[in-house]
C-alpha cells in the first residue's frame, strides 16, 4: 500500500506540534525546555517528585499525586535505574541503593533494517538530486508544501511472511518500504550519520551515481527479531548517556528472514509491472563481502551484516506485563511495579515490538494513559 504519514503543509507532524502546542497555554502546564532530568525522588517506596538539571541550576519539582515518566525506550530506563528502580545486582555496581529490583533496560527490542539491494529504473520515476535542487522544486515546497521536497522518504510499504518466519506465531517477519531514492543522494551525509554508516563503505559502495540516475532502494525490516538487546548504565552520573546494546543478530534466524526478503526483492523485479518501468538490480559488490560467490546464500548473508542499520524503533526496555509477571518493570495500568506513585508511558511498555513502526502505537500507549489517569485507574 501507499505509506501513511503524520504531515501538514508537507512537514512531518510532531506529537510536540499536535498535542503540546495547543495546549502550552494552559494554566495547569508548565513546560521547561533545555532541561536534563536527572532522578526521580523516593520516600521510601513512594516517588516524591524529581530533579532536573534547568541551565546551570540543579531543581526539584515535588508532586501531589504521581510521576510520569515519558522519556523514551533509552531515557526511561536510565532515569529508573539512576533512581533506584531497576536489577540489584547492576545498580549495587554504581553504589545505587536499590528502591525497587526490577528488569528494567533489560528487552530492548529494535527494527534493524536492511538498506539493499538497489534497483536502477529505466524511466524518470524516482527522485533526483538534481530534481530536488531545482527552483521548481523549491516553488511547490515553500508556496504550497508539495513536490519533491515534501516527498516522504518510503513511498511504498507492505509486509511479507517468509519462509525464514516463525510458522508457530504467524505473524509476518518483514515489513518492506520502498525509498525512491538512494543512499548516494546524502550530500550532507545526515543519513550516513543518523545510521552510522562508515566513511570508508561509504566511498568503496560508490554511490556517486545516485545523484543524477533514477535509482530504487529495497529497504527490508525485521518485525520481530528473536535477539534481544540491553540497556545498561555507563556510570552513576546522570549526563554520562546509557550504554545501548542492540545486540542484533544474535541469533541466526534473524539473519535468514532478511537474506528471504533479498531473494523476493529479485523475484518482485522480475515481475511484469517492474518489468515495465526497466528495473535492473544494481550489480555492486557490497564492500566487505567480495570474498563470497556473488548471490550466493553466504554472499548475502554478509551483504545483511553489512548494509543494516538501526530503524530508531526501541521498544521493550520497561515492558508491560501482568502484575505477578517477573518480566515486566509495569502493570498494566502502565505504574511501575513494588513502587507508588510512578507510571512509564512511552514506547519502552510494549511488551513485545509492533509489527509496524512504532510512533502510532506510542501515541496509542500516551492517549490510553491519559484516559486511565483521568479516570483514576
Ligand atoms: C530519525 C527517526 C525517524 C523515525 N521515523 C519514524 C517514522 O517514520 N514512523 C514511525 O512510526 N516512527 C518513527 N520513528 C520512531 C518514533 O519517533 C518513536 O517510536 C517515538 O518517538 C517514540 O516515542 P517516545 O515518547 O517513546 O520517545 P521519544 O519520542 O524519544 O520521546 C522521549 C523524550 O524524552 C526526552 N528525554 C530523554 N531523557 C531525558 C532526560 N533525562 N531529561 C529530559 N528529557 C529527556 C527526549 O529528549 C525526548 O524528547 C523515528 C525515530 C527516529 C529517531
Amino acid at each position: 500500500m501507499k505509506s501513511q504519514a503524520n504531515t501538514k503543509d508537507g512537514k512531518r507532524w510532531s506529537t510536540a506540534e499536535a498535542y503540546l502546542r495547543p495546549a502550552m497555554h494552559r494554566s495547569n502546564l508548565d513546560i521547561a525546555i533545555n532541561t536534563h532530568v536527572t532522578k526521580i525522588n523516593f520516600d521510601g517506596k513512594k516517588a516524591t517528585g524529581v530533579t532536573f538539571i534547568h541551565g546551570a541550576e540543579k531543581k526539584t519539582v515535588h508532586v501531589s499525586k504521581e510521576v510520569i515518566l515519558s522519556a523514551g525506550s533509552i531515557g526511561s530506563p536510565h532515569i529508573l535505574m539512576l533512581s533506584g528502580v531497576g536489577p540489584k545486582d547492576h545498580l549495587t555496581k554504581f553504589n545505587i541503593s536499590t528502591v525497587a529490583d526490577l528488569p528494567v533496560g533489560q528487552h530492548l527490542q529494535e527494527h534493524p533494517g536492511l538498506m539493499y539491494p538497489e534497483f536502477w529504473l529505466e524511466k524518470p520515476l524516482s527522485v533526483t538530486l538534481d530534481m530536488m535542487n531545482s527552483w521548481k522544486a523549491s516553488i511547490q515546497y515553500n508556496l504550497f508544501g508539495k513536490g519533491p521536497i515534501a516527498y516522504q522518504l518510503f513511498d511504498t510499504v507492505g509486509v511479507l511472511k517468509t519462509k525464514a518466519a516463525d510458522p508457530k506465531r504467524g505473524l509476518p517477519d518483514i515489513q518492506i518500504q520502498l525509498m525512491p531514492m538512494g543512499l548516494g543522494f546524502d550530500t550532507d551525509e545526515v543519513v550516513y550519520n543518523t545510521l552510522g554508516l562508515d566513511r570508508n563503505f561509504i566511498k568503496a559502495y560508490n554511490f556517486s551515481e545516485h545523484k543524477t540516475r533514477p535509482v530504487m532502494t529495497w529497504v527490508a525490516i525485521l518485525l520481530h527479531p528473536k535477539s534481544v538487546g540491553e540497556i545498561r548504565l555507563q556510570s552513576s552520573d546522570a549526563l554520562d548517556p546509557p550504554e545501548i546494546d542492540p545486540n542484533y543478530f544474535d541469533d541466526d534466524s534473524d539473519v535468514k528472514s532478511l537474506v528471504e526478503s533479498i531473494k523476493i526483492s529479485l523475484q518482485f523485479a522480475e515481475t511484469k509491472a517492474l518489468k515495465a518501468i526497466g528495473v535492473k538490480l544494481r550489480d555492486q559488490i557490497v564492500p566487505g563481502c567480495e570474498k563470497h560467490e556473488y548471490k550466493s546464500d553466504n554472499y548475502w548473508d554478509c551483504a545483511v551484516r553489512t548494509v543494516t542499520a538501526t530503524i530508531y524503533h526501541p521498544t521493550g526496555t520497561c515492558k508491560m506485563g501482568a502484575i505477578n509477571d517477573q518480566t515486566a518493570v509495569v502493570d498494566p495500568q502502565l505504574r511501575v511495579r513494588g513502587v507508588r506513585g510512578l507510571r512509564v508511558a512511552d514506547a519502552s511498555i510494549m511488551p513485545e515490538i509492533v509489527s509496524a513502526n512504532t510512533q502510532a502505537t506510542t501515541v496509542m500507549v500516551a492517549e490510553k494513559a491519559a484516559d486511565m489517569i483521568l479516570s483514576g485507574a
